[in-house]
């Protein structure tokens, strides 16, 4: 079964917004994967078809409601469904590039999209919605994280991508961020091609690259070194 994305939202029309072009967008047409954006505000029950309402104990700002949302989580999960569900969100787990594997080789996803001060606790508990950020910074709502978080899954999915080479040297996929590159014109700027790379020595240019990627690491990521001479040693 292909790799199939339930998103709960307030705005629906944002998808599959950028994901419908490009190589995300070819992948959808050719049903390597799918996706499906439904609105939250249809389970709500009251006259005003309101979603949200005052934080209990006060403060600023709104609480999407435990009733309206868990509603739209049980329409959208049959008992046979074993996608995980997901809740975007910036105290979550931070998303990497090996979650992104392991949700690109699953079923799908139903991804919970937060707004206002976030959603109530009460339904990340009962529905186990696992938490998950793209970053350490607040965006004003869940739908540009889920479309990053699934552009870097889909283009994972076989077929998506042409050259699956290209995926497997790039940044993190060795504990490394990659090498630099460089294409024509051959001076530009009066900067050129640093040799190696047109010398046609590919053994000196995968050395002349490794190198740059672990002076890269180093200086800009102590965190991925440390890791990566942990794995080395
Ligand atoms: N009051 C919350 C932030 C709410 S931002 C807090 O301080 O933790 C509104 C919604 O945007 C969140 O419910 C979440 O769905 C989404 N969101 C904001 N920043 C995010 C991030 N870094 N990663 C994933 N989702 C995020």
């Amino acid at each position: 079964m292909a790799f199939h994305a339930t998103i709960l939202t307030l705005y629906p029309d944002m998808f599959p917004g950028p994901l419908g072009h490009s190589l995300a967008g070819r992948g959808l047409e050719k049903d390597l994967w799918s996706l499906e954006a439904r609105q939250i505000r249809d389970h709500a029950t009251d006259k005003h078809r309101s979603v949200d309402d005052t934080p209990a104990g006060g403060g600023a700002g709104m609480v999407l409601r435990a009733d309206v949302l868990s509603k739209a989580i049980d329409a959208c999960s049959e008992d046979a469904d074993e996608r995980p569900r997901l809740l975007m969100s910036p105290r979550g787990r931070p998303f990497t590039q090996k979650r992104a594997y392991e949700l690109a080789r699953g079923p799908g996803a139903i991804i919970v999209c937060g707004r206002f001060e976030g959603i109530d606790q009460r339904v990340i508990d009962s529905r186990q919605l696992e938490e998950v950020s793209v970053g350490d910074y607040i965006l004003s709502g869940g739908e540009m994280a889920a479309l990053t978080m699934l552009d870097a899954i889909v283009r994972l999915i076989p077929g998506v991508m042409g050259n699956m080479e290209s995926a497997n040297t790039e940044s993190f996929e060795n504990g490394l961020l990659e090498h630099p590159h460089y294409t024509r014109p051959t001076v530009f700027e009066d900067m050129a091609i640093p040799d190696v790379l047109t010398s046609g020595n590919h053994k000196k240019i995968a050395e002349w690259r490794l190198e740059q990627s672990e002076r890269l690491t180093c200086q800009r990521r102590p965190d991925l070194w440390d890791a990566y001479l942990d794995q080395e040693s």
